[in-house]
């Protein structure tokens, strides 16, 4: 199937900016670099929902060590930008206590929504938590993160497509678009 360079996600415009194959070279880059960094240990992955569930899928099937996946919630953005508000923090059902700790996040933009994550997940003691995100927005970083896997740094534009949407739509792409207008 022809692949389509643009699309049209509710009023929005946007064009194709990372294909299916670069996404599907760095997950396996990203991947290996965890089994190696993890090997002889049994990891809890944590993805972020609902942004992550794509991402999450594929990298975790390049994944070789015996792991826990739990699906967790807490967003901070409504339409295209930032709100700065944190929501709640919903879904963890594994006792994290004493465990290494994988968190596997869509995109990190301020890092506000990271960063107030890790402290009501360090409450519970795991022994360590390593960030592992999709994309990264440098230039809009704001929270001091240590971001030990990513997958790729884009510019700060927003993007939408491999499970990320764009006002609830848009998550069904094999690639990822910037918006254009
Ligand atoms: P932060 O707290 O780092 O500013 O925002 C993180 C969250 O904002 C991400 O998990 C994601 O849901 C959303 N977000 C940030 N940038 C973008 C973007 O360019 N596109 C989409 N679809 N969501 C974004």
């Amino acid at each position: 199937m022809q692949r389509k360079r643009i699309i049209k996600v509710k009023d929005k415009t946007f064009a194709v900016s990372i294909s299916e194959r670069t996404l599907k070279s760095q997950i396996k880059r990203i991947a290996d670099q965890i089994n190696r960094d993890y090997e002889g240990k049994v990891p809890v992955f944590l993805a972020v929902l609902n942004g992550s569930f794509i991402f999450a899928a594929d990298l975790l099937r390049e994944i070789d060590l015996p792991l826990e996946i739990d699906f967790v919630k807490l967003s901070s953005y409504e339409g295209t930008s930032s709100t700065g508000n944190v929501r709640e923090f919903i879904g963890l059902n594994v006792d994290i206590t004493g465990r290494p700790v994988i968190i596997l996040e869509d995109i990190v933009d301020t890092g506000i929504t990271m960063a107030h994550m890790l402290e009501i997940l360090k409450r519970q003691n795991p022994e360590s938590i390593d960030i592992c995100t999709l994309l990264l927005k440098p230039s809009k970083l704001q929270a001091k993160l240590d971001i030990r896997y990513c997958c790729k740094e884009i510019p700060d534009d927003f993007v939408v497509g491999y499970g990320l949407d764009y006002d609830g739509f848009g998550r069904n792409t094999k690639d990822i678009y910037t918006l254009i207008k």
